[in-house]
């Protein structure tokens, strides 16, 4: 064998060393995406299978995985004010912009509230009193009281919120 022809096999091999190196990451990279879809699948059909975080008494899966889905699935202000608890609870901040009348949402504060609900602890909602927000009904008023965790110290958001409709679905437009 040639001197040349020992290096063009030296390169030869070197370019196949590179192309099976670039295969196998590629391989790598998409089992850990399947893994990682797998893991995002496994942990929301666990959720579904758990009680709604919004205290409705009904599964996850039943109950705010439907607006969570498919905001314009929902049929009452009550509704829209529970599914945006939960959203808070697991640190949904689109469906939280989206369940937002647009005059009144907090575009700008978005990563800070995302930061702060994921930084305390949920504890539980109570819906105290809704006037309207019913099928047919334009506006509608739910009183609530969300408890939650702050530093170690229990703490509470007592509001009459507001609803209306936009873009077809119910919106939370702002504390009465
Ligand atoms: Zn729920």
């Amino acid at each position: 064998m040639s001197k040349q022809g020992k290096i063009k096999n030296g390169n030869n091999k070197a370019k196949h060393t590179k192309l099976l190196n670039q295969k196998k990451n590629k391989i790598r990279e998409a089992k850990a995406l399947n893994k990682q879809r797998l893991k995002t699948l496994i942990t929301k059909s666990n959720l579904s299978k758990q009680d709604c975080n919004c205290g409705s008494g009904n599964l996850y899966g039943d109950c705010c995985a439907i607006a969570h889905k498919n905001i314009e699935m929902v049929t009452s202000a009550e509704q829209l004010m529970r599914s945006r608890y939960t959203a808070y609870v697991l640190g949904d901040i689109e469906y939280l912009m989206k369940s937002h009348h647009s005059s009144t949402c907090p575009v700008k504060e978005k990563k800070e509230i995302l930061k702060w609900a994921k930084s305390v602890k949920w504890l539980r909602l109570e819906v105290l009193k809704t006037s309207n927000g019913e099928v047919g009904d334009v506006e509608g008023v739910v009183e609530f009281k969300a408890y939650f965790q702050e530093n170690g110290v229990e703490e509470v958001i007592h509001e009459n919120s507001k609803f209306n409709r936009e873009n077809n679905h119910w919106v939370y437009l702002g504390e009465v």
